[in-house]
């Protein structure tokens, strides 16, 4: 898991910031990380958790009726890596 949850990786820096606030209601974060221009870095990195958890809770469960292969599960991984 790389990056996103860093507040010093360069996906968190501010050339990423678009100069408006994050779409979360009550917050007042500037908006904008290498992974989404919508969110600032605390709501972003939750939400990325968010995802990564309900992928992997539904690989646990779904795995065999989803039929994901082990490539799919690797390519998701590594989609998850970049910024
Ligand atoms: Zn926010």
């Amino acid at each position: 898991m790389a990056g996103y949850d860093d507040p010093n990786h360069d996906g968190n820096g501010e050339k990423y910031l678009t100069g408006k606030l994050c779409i979360e209601p009550d917050c007042d974060q500037p908006a904008g990380t290498a992974w989404g221009p919508h969110w600032c870095f605390e709501h972003n990195v939750k939400r990325l958790n968010r995802i990564d958890e309900q992928f992997t809770k539904m690989v646990g469960t779904k795995g065999a009726i989803m039929n994901l292969t082990d490539d799919e599960i690797k390519a998701w991984e590594e989609a998850k890596e970049k910024p």
